[in-house]
């Protein structure tokens, strides 16, 4: 017999409480940006994936109300009904343009990309190669495409190429994330592109964390590493990261973006995002190519708060990108750092499993283009409180700042 639902639920609820895994939404009044305000306490905020500082841009929110008075809010049907507008048309010219490819289609959230875009171009007899660190989206897609999914070491191309050589008959799929979510870190994309192509195999790169911040323009990971679309013939991203607003893409060649649009169950199935979301998208798209000096900002606090974690010794990760991991090993110590930063107002994540492997927790710090210089020393000066005075007789290897 069925139990019931509420002694389900309880059950499930006293096992995520068990495992220390219970998380509270925070409730944030007003604006995101550098600072915000969380619970009602006003804190630095280090845990934002807004790397160009765009979220709250006013020319943005300018954008979406002047056209939400002209267009209204809801776009009331799926894409192939009545709910793709001029806006989202005009979206999706300006995202292939920006990323060099023939054409752009847009899904309502990254999420829905992913998945959509992998359980559309691949099924049963199949085979996806994913690198272990790859997204949660990422990998479900490959779930519900049905194919076989062969997970390869993080970022180790070799492997790669050895996992794809061994897959049998069908369809074979390598997709990487382009800059690694929990860890900043980046794929070698042009190794993997290489080897996808003298394998005969498609590869897929989910730039969410690239676009915006890496490659001429901003034009992401794929675009700095010089990928066309014979090399990267997929490439997916999220609006609601650096562009500012929210949604996502694919893009590549003309007749594989009509596939996917003609087959991705995720949009097919689903309201169109509201129209005037994607002119605020466009006003970020714009902002965001013209952005070089966002861009030349944000790389400066990168370095100098890696030159100050580094002389005080923290665990800084091999990351060139806007996300610092600083990766302390066990949950508790992860939470209780992150507990103590907010208590010097500082807001950043503690990211534990199943989010990242058991014996990994760690602060995931993210910079923007919309700190300043003295926020990321103060940042460096709370880590410094939490991390080395508070556990000055424990076994960290810490020196002091100059
Ligand atoms: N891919 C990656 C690498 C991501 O980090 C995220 C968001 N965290 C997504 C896809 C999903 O994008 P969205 O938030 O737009 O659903």
């Amino acid at each position: 017999m069925t139990r019931s639902l509420a002694a389900h639920c309880r059950d499930r609820l006293d096992a995520v409480r068990a495992a220390d895994r219970f998380r509270r939404r925070r409730v944030i009044e007003g604006a995101h940006g550098p600072t915000i305000v969380a619970d009602g306490q006003c804190c630095v905020n280090f845990c934002s994936n807004d790397y160009l500082g765009l979220a709250a841009e006013p020319a943005l929110a300018r954008r979406l109300a002047d056209a939400s008075n002209t267009v209204g809010t809801g776009s009331a049907a799926s894409q192939l009904v009545t709910g793709h507008n001029a806006e989202h048309a005009a979206l999706e010219a300006e995202l292939a343009d920006w990323v060099g490819r023939e054409r752009a289609l847009v899904f309502a959230t990254g999420y829905a990309a992913n998945v959509g875009v992998i359980s559309a171009l691949l099924g049963k007899g199949d085979h996806v190669v994913s690198d272990a660190l790859n997204h949660a989206s990422l990998i479900d897609g490959a779930r519900l495409s049905g194919a076989a999914k062969h997970v390869y070491a993080h970022a180790d191309a070799a492997d790669a190429a050895a996992r794809l050589a061994a897959c049998d008959g069908g369809n074979r799929l390598l997709v990487t994330d382009s800059v690694f979510s929990m860890d900043g870190d980046t794929a070698p994309l042009a190794d993997l592109a290489n080897l996808a192509g003298a394998q005969g195999a498609w590869f897929a790169v989910d730039d969410a964390h690239g676009l915006g911040v890496f490659g001429p323009e901003g034009a992401g990971r794929v675009a700095e590493a010089g990928l066309g679309s014979d090399a990267a013939p997929l490439v997916l991203a999220t609006l609601g990261k650096s562009v500012g607003a929210a949604g996502a893409f694919v893009a590549g060649d003309a007749d594989v973006i009509e596939a996917i649009l003609q087959t991705a169950r995720s949009l097919i199935f689903s309201t169109a995002p509201p129209p005037a979301l994607a002119a605020a998208a466009r006003e970020g798209v714009s902002q965001a190519r013209a952005g070089d000096d966002r861009r030349r900002h944000l790389m400066r606090l990168i370095a100098r708060f890696r030159r100050g974690a580094e002389q005080l010794g923290l665990p800084v990760a091999a990351s060139d990108s806007p996300i610092q991991p600083l990766v302390l090993g066990a949950e508790s110590a992860a939470l209780e750092a992150s507990d103590g930063l907010l208590a010097r107002g500082y807001l950043v994540g503690a990211i534990r499993p199943p989010t990242v492997a058991p014996g990994s927790s760690r602060l995931r710090i993210t910079l923007t283009a919309g700190h300043d210089e003295q926020q990321v020393d103060g940042l460096l000066a709370a880590l410094e409180a939490v991390l080395i005075d508070s556990t000055a007789s424990a076994a960290m290897p810490a020196k002091r700042l100059a």
